[in-house]
């Protein structure tokens, strides 16, 4: 190697040591380009370096990104192509992209294909080109152009070295793209977390990180601020009359309506359904309701759907921290339930009117340890049978849960269960039942006993769009004869939203499933409306049964509710019984069938069939199909 061979073999080691360090700091891709350009230039002294990448346009332009040393316009004149087609695509930018090799212009003077370019880089002093092609990702991306002022630079050593660092420079791109492409992935996962892809909006995680962090600051600055929960009335009737597409539809465009009557501080997500959030940053009721009457004035414009115009209603009930609740689940529970009174008044919004009495604070704590208990399986379910009172054989019984607590022992769920019902946790405990229920029943089929078991449904249940389909899947699930399930529903959630409620207990009708109305009495349902619904049982709440021994009151109210009900065939069950003189009466009223303390208390419902073995009462015969009428 002579000294000049020496000479130019350093700089090119140079070059590639100073662009390892650009590797290790760059920040970005032009930062990597431009650092690159100037590490061949300043540190290894070239006269000029420049990146272009390949462009996959009808002209195969190559685009300079970067350059460093004496260029004085070199790049913007007419440039170069990888386009072999045209004289300007075969310089050394061109060639190396299209070969994926080194191409070395020894003598800018005298290569025959440097024409196009010789005048001006004379002018500027190259006498000898090396393009290099880059690398990235498994393709030609681009190439490294470096002018020589000498002739003849660019020996083997000299390459050797130079496409090290041009190697090292595409694969400095590739890691920064790939570095681009995990953090727009981890923002797409982040984004899936937290937002609803149906509206755009934040949703109920996000809703929470931002209660949790509202509510840290509000206890430092001693402030207080309300939460805003929305849902929208009646949004299932909608969903059926336009279909599930349009009514998505309809809700993409409920999203920004209200979020255009929100300042911008103010935070909004959707939580499900049809029901959203607003966060305000602080504030007192006054400030809730401000927001409150906004959004509503906002719903006043109808909606255009399907060609239609569509009046959209809703409910807000607003809850305050820190007057309703210090943590986001109590805040949520309370403007849920707020939400619920909304509904029956006629501002269309309402603050919850309870501070934190102990009793309350008691039963969200309940409610929040029944969410775990369904998951961890603390529930129990335990029966009740019923009895024709005519035969006095056993034709059915009533699922009821039980709740094995750790402290507080075996408990109802009375009080709890309308907690959860003003809250989604009556959901999941509700297909907890009737997968138990039916699973039961599958046990009891499996040992010869065919008795049809009732479960308890509320409201909130029967207006949830995939309800039916559930029960179906349970159904099929346990191979159940949907006779074998009945589902009773209190008179007065049946009132709460009747158009609802119709609807479904129609689809759950048709399927074979009898449906019964429990705590008959207590509620206002109006005669007219009783004929329309799909129901095959009336259960006279125990309140009037109890007493019909000693009151002639009660008595005249179970027997018109008998004579009623034989009017519109439908059955009665007396419930409460709680000893063989109200089953004597009831008789002689024309009572069907009779549950209570007389027959036995709840049990737990595996040792149903050892108390049916040891007790008088005989199982009645139950007829596939029969829709659950047992028979004397
Ligand atoms: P319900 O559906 O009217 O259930 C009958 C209630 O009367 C049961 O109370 C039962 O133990 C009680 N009972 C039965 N016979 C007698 C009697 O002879 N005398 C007296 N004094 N009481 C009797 P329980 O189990 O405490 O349930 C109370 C209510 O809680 C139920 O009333 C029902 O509305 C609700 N519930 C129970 N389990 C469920 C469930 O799984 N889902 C839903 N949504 N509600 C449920
Ligand atoms: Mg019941
Ligand atoms: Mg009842």
């Amino acid at each position: 190697m002579d000294s000049a061979e020496l000479v130019r073999v350093n700089r090119a080691l140079m070059a590639l040591s100073a662009g390892n360090r650009t590797l290790l700091r760059a920040g970005g891709e032009q930062e990597l380009l431009e650092e690159m350009c100037r590490a061949v230039v300043e540190v290894a002294g070239y006269r000029m370096a420049w990146v272009g990448y390949a462009q996959h346009d009808a002209e195969k332009t190559i685009r300079p990104m970067a350059y460093a040393g004496f260029e004085s316009g070199f790049l913007q004149r007419p440039g170069a192509t990888w386009d072999e087609s045209t004289e300007r695509g075969r310089g050394a930018s061109g060639n190396a992209i299209r070969t994926g090799k080194p191409f070395i212009v020894r003598d800018v003077q005298t290569d025959p294909y440097f024409a196009p370019w010789r005048e001006a880089a004379t002018k500027r002093g190259y006498a000898s080109v090396l393009g290099l092609p880059l690398r990235i990702d498994g393709e030609v991306g681009g190439a490294l152009v470096i002018y020589a002022q000498e002739p003849d630079a660019f020996d083997q050593a000299e390459l050797e070295l130079l496409s090290e660092m041009a190697d090292d420079l595409a694969y400095g791109i590739s890691a920064l793209r790939t570095r681009i492409r995990q953090r727009e992935a981890e923002e797409k996962i982040r984004r899936m977390a937290f937002y609803n892809p149906l509206t755009g909006l934040p949703n109920r995680l996000m809703l929470r990180q931002r209660l949790e962090q509202a509510i840290a600051d509000a206890k430092r600055n001693n402030r207080s601020f309300p939460l805003l929960v929305l849902d929208l009335d009646r949004f299932r009737e909608i969903n059926e009359a336009l279909g599930y597409v349009q009514a998505d539809k309809l809700l993409q465009e409920i999203g920004p309506r209200l979020a255009k009557a929100l300042a911008e501080q103010e935070f909004l997500a959707y939580i499900g359904e049809d029901a959203f959030a607003v966060l305000l940053p602080g504030g007192d009721a006054e400030h809730g309701a401000d927001a409150a009457r906004r959004i509503l004035k906002a719903l006043d414009q109808p909606f255009e759907a399907a060609g239609l115009l569509i009046d959209v209603r809703a409910s807000i009930g607003i809850a305050l921290f820190p007057g309703h609740g210090a943590d986001p689940d109590s805040l949520i529970l309370r403007a849920d339930a707020a939400m619920y009174q909304a509904k029956h008044s006629s501002s269309g919004y309402a603050v919850h009117p309870g501070g934190k009495s102990r009793e309350h604070a008691r039963r969200l704590a309940l409610v929040g340890e029944l969410h775990r208990a369904i998951q961890d399986n603390e529930l129990l379910l335990y029966c009740q049978p019923k009895a024709h009172i005519r035969t006095g054989t056993l034709c059915g019984a009533e699922a009821l849960v039980r709740w094995r607590h750790p402290r507080h022992g075996m408990m109802a769920l009375t009080e709890v269960i309308q907690i959860a019902e003003q809250t989604g946790l009556i959901r999941p405990l509700t297909y907890w039942v009737i997968g138990s229920a039916l699973r039961q029943c599958h046990a009891w089929c499996e040992a010869g006993c065919e008795i049809p078991l009732a479960v308890n449904v509320s409201a909130r249940n029967l207006r949830e769009p995939l309800f039916v389909d559930r029960v179906k899947g349970l159904l099929s699930t346990w191979g159940t004869d949907p006779g074998l399930l009945q589902i009773e529903v209190t008179e007065s959630a049946l009132m709460e939203d009747p158009a609802g409620a119709l609807e479904t207990l129609t689809r759950l009708h048709a399927m074979g499933i009898e449906i019964g109305i429990d705590d008959f009495g207590t509620g206002y349902s109006s005669l007219s409306y009783l004929k329309r619904l799909p129901v095959d049982t009336l259960k006279v709440d125990q309140s009037f049964v109890r007493d019909i021994a000693v009151d002639a009151n009660s008595a005249t109210i179970v027997q018109s509710t008998i004579d009623l009900a034989h009017d519109l065939s439908l059955k009665v069950v007396g419930e409460g019984v709680e000893n063989r003189e109200i089953w004597d009466r009831l008789a002689a009223l024309g009572c069907d069938m009779a549950q209570g303390h007389y027959l036995t208390e709840p049990l737990p419902a595996e040792e149903f069939t050892e108390w049916q073995r040891r007790s008088p009462w005989r199982l009645g015969r139950y007829e596939t199909g029969s829709s659950g009428r047992a028979s004397g």
